[in-house]
């Protein structure tokens, strides 16, 4: 699907560092533990690619996975987490938020929500961040063969109820477990047929 190298390119702390924006990019954006690393390895078939982006000192950057010659796709770091310094957090949000508001090339943002919790609020500071920056989002379920049918009719609900509220939203969201595969050829297609 993605014709070239998938790899890791390089972890950004400031936005004079990120690659010359000459491709479609995505990016994912979830809570700590949503399961983003387990999605990025399922999505570009590497069983530990999205490894980099979680060992110590990655954490804080935004990192660029070639998808090919075609496309960037960009991990952000997790976010939610408490323990992290003020200062961290507030330079870590500036970064995000000149990432979302000036980088030309950036085609849509995939935020994961975990299908155990549905949207929960601090997910909804992101979801709001990209309304404001005008970055059409979608959001991915994650997870889902942790629950049951009966949840995930529930879950769905609740999630669609939630982007309703959202401009920048994109209606259809995807439903995706890294364990059992479920949505991951979904997911990796509609990534390549982003422009
Ligand atoms: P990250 O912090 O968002 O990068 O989350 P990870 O990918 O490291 O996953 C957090 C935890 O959830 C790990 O223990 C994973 O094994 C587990 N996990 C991730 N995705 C799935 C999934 O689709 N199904 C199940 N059952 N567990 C998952």
């Amino acid at each position: 699907l993605f014709a070239g190298p998938v790899d890791f390119l390089k972890g950004v702390v400031a936005m004079s560092g990120l690659p010359p924006a000459d491709r479609a990019e995505v990016c994912f954006a979830g809570r700590s533990n949503v399961g983003k690393s387990s999605l990025i390895n399922a999505l570009t078939g590497r069983k530990s690619l999205a490894r980099a982006s979680n060992t110590p000192g990655r954490t804080q950057e935004v990192n660029y996975f070639t998808l090919g010659e075609s496309h960037y796709l960009v991990d952000l770091p997790g976010y939610g987490y408490a323990e992290a310094p003020v200062a961290v957090v507030a330079k870590w949000q500036a970064l995000l938020k000149s990432f979302l508001q000036g980088r030309q090339t950036l085609r849509r943002a995939f935020v994961l929500i975990d299908a155990r919790h549905g949207v929960k609020a601090v997910d909804e500071e992101i979801l709001t961040l990209l309304d404001k920056s005008a970055v059409t989002f979608q959001a991915v379920l994650t997870k889902v063969d942790k629950i049951g049918p009966r949840d995930r009719a529930k879950v769905l609900e609740q999630v669609r109820g939630a982007l309703q509220k959202h401009p920048a939203a994109y209606p259809e969201l995807v439903v995706t477990s890294s364990e059992t595969g479920e949505g991951i050829a979904t997911l990796r297609a509609i990534i390549a047929g982003i422009a």
